[in-house]
C-alpha cells in the first residue's frame, strides 16, 4: 500500500540532510549570525551540544514578521531570484536551516532589531509553534536548542560520544575564529570558557588564542599576489611541524575547504627542512574571483573545484616558499653597464672563493644527477635498469637488491675489518654520505641508516622496558584539546614506559619533564608533540595491534630522529659500526634502502672511458 507521508515526516527527512549532528546546528547558527553582521558571537554547548546549544549574536536581529518566516522551509532573506545564486556572497542561502533544526529539537529564539522597543521570544517544539511573546532583550539574536534529535531516535544512534561531538564543534569553532578575526568569539563548553577572542581583526591574535604562543612565534606571514588572486595568512617553520595534516588549514574566499591541490602546494612550499611524515602548520586564505572556483560541489562536504588546479598549487608553493625565505640575508649582486671597479672586484673575489671550495665540478654534477634519479630506485645506479618500470618500491626492486647484496658479500662493505678501509669522501645535501670502498662508490642515506639503528635500539629497549630518560632543563607545558587530552589519558602509562616523564597539570594541560634518551640521541623537547600527534592520529587503531608497545616505540623513535642533522665523520663512522650489528642493515624500518652503490666500472662507462 502506498502512503502519503505526513508533513511532520517530510520535515524530519529534510532535516536529516541539513542537520546531521550537533556540529551542523552550530555551523548554521554561527553562519547566520555572521550574515546578520554580528561583531560578537557567543557559542555555548552542553554535553557535546546534545543537551544544549546556545548561540547569541549582536547582529541586526529580526522583526516580528521576519522571525515567523525564518522558520519556514525555503524562507531566506538572502536571495530573491535564481539569478542571485551566481553572485551570492553570504554563507548560507538555502533557507532551510532553521526549519530543519526546528523539526528535530526544542528551539527558542529571542531577537530584537536596533529600532524595536521590545524583543520577541518565539518557541517551537518538534516543528509546532508554542509561544510568541514580547520580551526585553538586547539588540541581536539568541537561539537556544535543547534536546536535539529527541524525536528522531534513529539519528541519535549514529552520533558519537558527547565528548567526540564536542570535539567536532571545537574544531569548527576554531576554524570559524581563524577566518573571522573581526568577530569576537566566546566559546563555552559545559560551563567552561574554552576560547575568547577580541575581534580586533588580527589573524595573528586568533592563532595565538587557538593554538598558543609557540605557533605565533614560529610562523611567518604570507602575503602573495598574482593577477587577480591573493594568498595571505601564516605558515609555520619546520620547528612546529606536526605529525598529521590537521594543522594545514586553508580557506577559499573565506570558506574553510579541503583541496589536494592546495595541500600539495603548501607542502611543496615548506619541503626544505621538513622531514618525511611531518606536515606544516598553516592558516592561509585564498581570495579569487568567484567564477573561477566552484565551492558548491557538495554543500556539506568541503570539496571545491578550481578551473586551473595546477596553477593553484603553484601559487601556494610560491606564497609559502617566499614567506619562509623572506628573512634570509641573501645579497643579490648585479652587474651594471657602467663598469664599477669595486663591484667587479667583489664579484671576482666571490667567484674565486666558490671555485676554491667546490669539489671537482664534473664529478659532483654526475653524482648529483644520479642521486636524484635514484631516490627510490637503486637499480639505475647498479645496472642501469629502465627506471620507468621500477618507479615505486616494487617486488622486482627487492629482488635486484638481494642479488646485489649477494654479489657484494665477497668484498663486504659492512664488515668489521673492512670498514677501516672506507674512504669517506663527504656528505651531499646534508643527507647522503659518499664513501669509496674497493672498486665502488657507496651512497648512504644518513637518515634511513640512523632511523634503522635507532629503531632497533628502541624495539630492544621496549622489550626489557628499560628506556633511559633525560631530564629537560626546562620542562615543557602543552595545552591539549579535549580530544588530545582524552588520548593522553588512554596512553599515559605507556607514555611513561617509553621514557617520558609527563605530569598532569590540570585543565587539559600536561607538563613534560623528561624525554627518552637512546644511543646518544636525546629527544628534543618539542619532539614529544610529534610523537603525541601520531598517537592522536592512530588513537583507535594502535591499541588493537597485538604488539602495540612496539608500535608506540616505533612512533617515538620516528619522532626522535631529526631532519637535516649534520653528522661529523666520526659520528658517521659510529653510525656505520652500529649498522654492522643489525640483522638487515640494508633497509630502513619502512623497507627503503639505507645505501646504494655505483661501481667504478659504471662510472667509467658513463664517462665513455670504456665502451
Ligand atoms: P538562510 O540562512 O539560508 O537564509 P536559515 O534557515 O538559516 O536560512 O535562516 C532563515 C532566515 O532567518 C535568514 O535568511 C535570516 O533572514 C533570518 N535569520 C536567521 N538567523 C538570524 C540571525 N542570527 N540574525 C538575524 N536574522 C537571522
Ligand atoms: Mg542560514
Amino acid at each position: 500500500m502506498i502512503h502519503l507521508l505526513s508533513q511532520d515526516t517530510i520535515n524530519k527527512i529534510a532535516a536529516g540532510e541539513v542537520v546531521e549532528r550537533p556540529i551542523s546546528v552550530i555551523k548554521e547558527l554561527v553562519e547566520n549570525a555572521i550574515d546578520a553582521k554580528a561583531t560578537a558571537i557567543t557559542i555555548e554547548i552542553e554535553e557535546g551540544g546534545l543537551k544544549l546549544i546556545r548561540v547569541t549574536d549582536n547582529g541586526i536581529g529580526m522583526s516580528p514578521d521576519e522571525i515567523k518566516n525564518a522558520f519556514l522551509r525555503h524562507a531566506t532573506s538572502k536571495i530573491e531570484e535564481a539569478s542571485d545564486l551566481m553572485t551570492i556572497n553570504t554563507l548560507g542561502f538555502r533557507g532551510e536551516a532553521l526549519a530543519s533544526i526546528a523539526a528535530v529539537s526544542i528551539i527558542e529564539c529571542m531577537t530584537k532589531t536596533k529600532n524595536a522597543i521590545t524583543g520577541i521570544r518565539y518557541s517551537i517544539e518538534g516543528g509546532l509553534s508554542k509561544a510568541f511573546e514580547d520580551i526585553g532583550c538586547p539588540k541581536g539574536t539568541t537561539f537556544v536548542i535543547k534536546e536535539l534529535f529527541y524525536n528522531v531516535p534513529a539519528r541519535k544512534k549514529f552520533l558519537k560520544s558527547d565528548k567526540t561531538e564536542g570535539n567536532y564543534i571545537t574544531d569548527l569553532v576554531n576554524k570559524m575564529v581563524l577566518s573571522h578575526p573581526g568577530v569576537s568569539f566566546k566559546y563555552i563548553s559545559n560551563g567552561k570558557v574554552k576560547l575568547h577572542t577580541s575581534g580586533n581583526f588580527s589573524i595573528k591574535d586568533c592563532i595565538y588564542q587557538v593554538f598558543g604562543k609557540e605557533y605565533v612565534k614560529h610562523s611567518k606571514e604570507v602575503k602573495y599576489k598574482n593577477g587577480n588572486i591573493s594568498i595571505t595568512g601564516f605558515v609555520g617553520s619546520p620547528v612546529i611541524s606536526r605529525g598529521n595534516r590537521q594543522y594545514e588549514i586553508y580557506y577559499v574566499n573565506n570558506r574553510y575547504i579541503k583541496s589536494k591541490w592546495i595541500q600539495k602546494g603548501i607542502e611543496d612550499g615548506v619541503k626544505d627542512g621538513m622531514m618525511i611524515n611531518q606536515f606544516p602548520f598553516a592558516v592561509l586564505f585564498l581570495e579569487m574571483p568567484f567564477d573561477l572556483v566552484d565551492v558548491n560541489v557538495h554543500p556539506n562536504k568541503m570539496e571545491v573545484r578550481f578551473d586551473h588546479e595546477e596553477d593553484i598549487r603553484k601559487y601556494f608553493k610560491e606564497a609559502v616558499t617566499s614567506a619562509l625565505n623572506h628573512n634570509e640575508p641573501i645579497v643579490e649582486v648585479k652587474l651594471t653597464d657602467k663598469k664599477d671597479k669595486e663591484l667587479e672586484k667583489i664579484i671576482t673575489r666571490e667567484r674565486q672563493k666558490i671555485l676554491k671550495d667546490a669539489p671537482e665540478p664534473f664529478e659532483v654534477k654526475r653524482i648529483e644527477k644520479s642521486v636524484n634519479k635514484t631516490e627510490n630506485n637503486i637499480s639505475v645506479l647498479e645496472h642501469n635498469v629502465e627506471s620507468k618500470q621500477l618507479e615505486s618500491e616494487q617486488p622486482e626492486v627487492k629482488q635486484l637488491e638481494v642479488r646485489n647484496i649477494e654479489v657484494r658479500n665477497m668484498n663486504k662493505f659492512l664488515d668489521k675489518q673492512k670498514i677501516k678501509k672506507h674512504h669517506v669522501i663527504g656528505q651531499a645535501f646534508k643527507t647522503y654520505w659518499i664513501v669509496q670502498y674497493a672498486n665502488e662508490l657507496y651512497i648512504i642515506d644518513q637518515h634511513a641508516a640512523h632511523e634503522k639503528v635507532l629503531y632497533e635500539a628502541w624495539i630492544n629497549a621496549v622489550k626489557d622496558i628499560s628506556i633511559p630518560s633525560q631530564v629537560l632543563l626546562e620542562p615543557v607545558v602543552h595545552e591539549l584539546s579535549d580530544k588530545e587530552y582524552h588520548v593522553y589519558d588512554i596512553f599515559k602509562e605507556d607514555i611513561s614506559k617509553l621514557g617520558f616523564d609527563v605530569e598532569n597539570f590540570g585543565d587539559n594541560t600536561i607538563i613534560v619533564k623528561s624525554v627518552p634518551y637512546l644511543l646518544n640521541t636525546p629527544m628534543h623537547d618539542l619532539d614529544f608533540i610529534h610523537f603525541f600527534d601520531q598517537l592522536v592520529e592512530g588513537e583507535t587503531s594502535i591499541k588493537q595491534e597485538n604488539q602495540y608497545l612496539h608500535k608506540l616505540a616505533s612512533i617515538a623513535c620516528k619522532a626522535a630522529i631529526k631532519g637535516n642533522h649534520k653528522l661529523s665523520e666520526i659520528e658517521y663512522k659510529y653510525l656505520i659500526e652500529q649498522l654492522l650489528d643489525l640483522e638487515d642493515p640494508y633497509h630502513c624500518p619502512h623497507g627503503r634502502p639505507t645505501m646504494i652503490r655505483m661501481s667504478k666500472y659504471e662510472l667509467e662507462k658513463k664517462f665513455k672511458r670504456i665502451v
